[in-house]
């Protein structure tokens, strides 16, 4: 089986699958739902986690500044506004006639 693999746990593209730790889950929800409503992301860090989740859950394009709550057991609650931009990507092409 090769080593070239997404992890099955957390999704992480992984090049040498033993050597893969998967990083800690995190519960992220916006700050206006329930506790329960968390969604599970893997994530280094607080703030990596709540910029996946807003990669994951807007699907509308909208690009408005969103407020999110991350949590993990033994820390304490953040709150983090996200807010996202486009990038653009520039292609020459030669023009000859
Ligand atoms: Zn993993």
């Amino acid at each position: 089986m090769s080593d070239l693999m997404d992890c099955e746990t957390c999704g992480a593209f992984t090049v040498y699958r033993r050597s893969h730790k998967c990083p800690p889950v995190w519960l992220v929800r916006y700050h206006d739902y329930a506790a329960d409503d968390a969604t599970e992301i893997y994530a280094h860090e607080a703030e990596e986690a709540a910029e996946k989740f807003i990669d994951e859950s807007e699907t509308d394009g909208c690009m408005e500044p969103d407020d999110v709550i991350v949590s993990r057991d033994g820390y304490e609650d953040k709150r983090f506004s996200v807010t996202g931009e486009y990038s653009v990507t520039w292609s020459a092409r030669e023009v000859t006639k």
